[in-house]
């Protein structure tokens, strides 16, 4: 690593010692981006690399909120505003009992660079709170949501920061969300969130792009190799929104999907997973998805662990952060795994990553190929900024553009750099120049 770089590495390690996933994530983007910091003196000169690790604000603020038997909850919220060289903050909410300041940061830290991937004019943020969602009533998400708000709103804007749903936060949330932020503000204000419903601002394929995006992804990396999906094995894991539609496009590109998961297990299904069924269960009932092996014949359900242990051509992990370690990389590689997807964030260790680029498997980065879903928000933003709303195939047409656009530049990165199919170095690099430029550009602020 470049003295500097590694110099700052050291401080964030000294300066918020008990942050490993932030931490992690700076790691990676650090070592990546070390050969092109050799060749550019005036970043340590403006001390850009302190600046970029360093979120430009952090807002951290309590919730209490009233449960459906009248007693009073306290949980705690976070937007964490990181970088705005490129536009206005944007990035998710996360409503998940692990949520912490550290998950933030990383997520948010992640964000900057996957927005600057997307070439759209977004900075990098991201929110959530310690609200465990599970369990809780219809109207306990309503209450949670709009307690939520009244302190959030006064931190975000159309201009300023654009948040969108991420695990636990889906359309549901996004209408309280807005529903509260309007009555605070008396502004119909379409563009101060993404995710919206269609009724009223919403954009055709922001539901499907982050699982739609992931997959053509792995297909962009398979075209380098001259390979397609038609016909390959596909593991799948998470059974969320991001998976749900990694299925959905798989299937349509001719692949065989046969697993997905939640937090209690997994399930193996090798007819293929049946999308409707897998929709019905978790975006209309909400429930678990042992549930899909009750109702299917010949599913066998896995209590526990994540699917990586069964046989696949592509692997598609989109539960969440580190779900696929050393072990699990060994497992696929000895199995024969051709191509990684990363449809969460940060799903695989730094360890599973080695692994799989010293085995020459191809291994999209979540920052890269989870990129599908902030893009369709900046398309939605598109939109509300011209009070338009686009066809399905004309959103789905730029979608699919700018995830090609995304897989080119980084591979040709790659390539610039001497290590092409690198696409770990490719996206970090790239995303991070243009940060870097913006900022440089900017001067001290
Ligand atoms: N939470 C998603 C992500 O990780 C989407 C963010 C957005 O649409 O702003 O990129």
């Amino acid at each position: 690593m470049n003295p500097y770089v590694e110099e700052v590495y050291d401080d964030v390690l000294k300066r918020d010692p008990n942050e490993p996933e932030f931490h992690q994530a700076v790691h990676e983007v650090l070592e990546s981006i070390s050969l092109a910091v050799d060749k550019h003196p005036e970043y340590q000169e403006t001390r850009l690399l302190e600046r970029l690790v360093e979120p430009e604000r952090q807002i951290i603020f309590r919730v209490p909120w009233v449960d459906d038997n009248g007693e009073v909850q306290v949980n705690r919220g976070y937007r964490v505003e990181f970088n705005s060289a490129l536009g206005p903050y944007k990035g998710g909410l996360r409503f998940h009992k692990s949520v912490n300041r550290n998950i933030i940061k990383f997520l948010g830290f992640e964000q900057i660079f996957k927005n600057a991937l997307t070439a759209q004019g977004i900075g990098g943020g991201k929110g959530g709170s310690d609200f465990d969602p599970h369990g809780r009533s219809d109207t306990e998400i309503m209450r949670f949501c709009q307690q939520f708000m009244t302190e959030l709103y006064r931190h975000i804007g159309e201009q300023t920061d654009v948040p969108a749903g991420d695990i636990g936060v889906g359309g549901r949330e996004i209408g309280y969300l807005f529903g509260m932020y309007k009555r605070l503000t008396n502004r119909f204000e379409s563009g101060v969130l993404t995710g919206k419903s269609l009724n009223w601002g919403g954009s055709l394929v922001r539901t499907e792009a982050t699982g739609y995006g992931t997959v053509l992804f792995a297909q962009s990396m398979l075209d380098v190799k001259g390979e397609t999906l038609d016909g390959k094995r596909v593991v799948v894991s998470g059974s969320g929104n991001v998976s749900i539609y990694a299925v959905e496009k798989a299937q349509q590109l001719g692949a065989d999907v046969v697993t997905v998961s939640d937090s209690s297990g997994w399930v193996l299904d090798e007819d293929g997973i049946d999308v409707e069924l897998l929709k019905q269960i978790k975006e209309v009932e909400r429930g678990r998805i042992k549930e899909y092996a009750d109702r299917k014949k010949g599913v066998k359900f896995f209590s526990g662990s994540r699917p990586w242990e069964v046989p696949c051509d592509i692997a598609l992990p989109c539960a969440t952060q580190n779900e696929l370690n050393d072990k699990d990389a060994k497992r696929l590689i000895e199995n024969g795994v051709k191509a990684v997807s990363e449809g969460a964030n940060m799903p695989s260790t730094p360890d599973a990553v080695d692994m799989f680029q010293e085995a020459d498997v191809l291994f999209g980065p979540g920052k890269a190929a989870n990129a599908g879903g902030v893009a369709t928000s900046a398309l939605e933003m598109e939109q509300n900024a011209s009070r338009a709303s686009w066809s399905f195939e004309k959103a789905e047409g730029r979608l699919t553009e700018i995830m090609k656009n995304i897989h080119d530049d980084a591979y040709a990165t790659s390539e610039e750099y001497g290590r092409p199919g690198d696409y770990v170095l490719g996206a970090n690099i790239t995303g991070f120049e243009r940060v870097a430029t913006a900022m440089l550009e900017q001067g001290i602020v």
